[in-house]
């Protein structure tokens, strides 16, 4: 009998604003589904290791089953849309999660997705914001953002940006940390790189000048 092994040490919970993925020079489609809620929605669930690094794809034999997840498929549709172009019903970007990054995680399909969506409604990420007055339509200090975050959730984040069509960094992603067996939040032991700048746009769809 073989054990499975950690290959990684912790997991990256990856949210994306949308109006920030559609309000890049590349625009974004819409789901097939109908319009996202101005509200956070689920990048992936990603192991990665202490040192920076992280293991993906783990098994070329396990695709994506969606008959595994149907009780979850209206929760997936509403928080983890794709806005990638062409529109999509998501079956694309989440058959890619769960083989670039699900198949690493130890958890089986439906734990993996499951899991996913249960940390992205405990982060509550927008009402957390909204709570410290921080609300979509606005720019805003990239401390502020974080130490709203901190105290909200308990943990620190890591925000990655993109640039609008204007130019402006804007609030694309915010990464938390949740421990090996994917049970609750952990503060970070390695932050991804890339940096921000002190003041940046936290945009609302309303401000996008060309609705996808
Ligand atoms: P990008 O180059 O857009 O930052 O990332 C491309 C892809 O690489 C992501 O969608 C994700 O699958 C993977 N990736 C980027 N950074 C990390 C990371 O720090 N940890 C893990 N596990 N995957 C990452
Ligand atoms: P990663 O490899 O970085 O985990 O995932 C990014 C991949 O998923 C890219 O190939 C991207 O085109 C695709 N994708 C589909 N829909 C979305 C979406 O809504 N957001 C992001 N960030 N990537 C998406
Ligand atoms: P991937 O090929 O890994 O999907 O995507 C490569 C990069 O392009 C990722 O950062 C992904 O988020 C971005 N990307 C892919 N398709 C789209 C799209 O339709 N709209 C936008 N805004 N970005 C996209």
């Amino acid at each position: 009998l073989t054990v499975a092994q950690n290959d990684f040490d912790f997991f990256y919970l990856v949210q994306q604003w949308p109006a920030s993925y559609c309000g890049t020079k590349r625009s974004c489609c819409y789901p097939t589904t109908g319009k996202p809620a101005e509200d956070f929605s689920i990048h992936g669930l990603w192991p990665n290791r202490n040192d920076g690094s992280w293991p993906s794809n783990c098994d070329e034999g396990s695709s994506f089953d969606e008959s595994e997840v149907s009780d979850l498929v209206k929760r997936m549709q509403q928080e983890w849309p794709s806005l990638a172009c062409p529109s999509s019903d998501g079956v694309r970007f989440w058959s890619h999660e769960w083989e670039k990054h699900g198949t690493c995680s130890l958890l089986n399909e439906h734990q993996y997705f499951q899991t996913a969506l249960d940390l992205k409604d405990k982060s509550n990420l927008l009402q957390v914001l909204k709570d410290a007055g921080i609300r979509p339509g606005k720019f805003y200090s990239l401390e502020k953002i974080k130490e709203a975050i901190q105290q909200g959730v308990g943990y620190t984040p890591f925000i990655e940006c993109n640039v609008d069509q204007g130019g402006n960094r804007q609030l694309y992603q915010v990464y938390l940390c949740v421990d090996s067996s994917a049970s609750d939040f952990i503060e970070c032991p390695t932050f991804p790189h890339g940096r921000c700048g002190s003041e940046i746009e936290f945009p609302s769809f309303s401000s996008l000048h060309d609705e996808a």
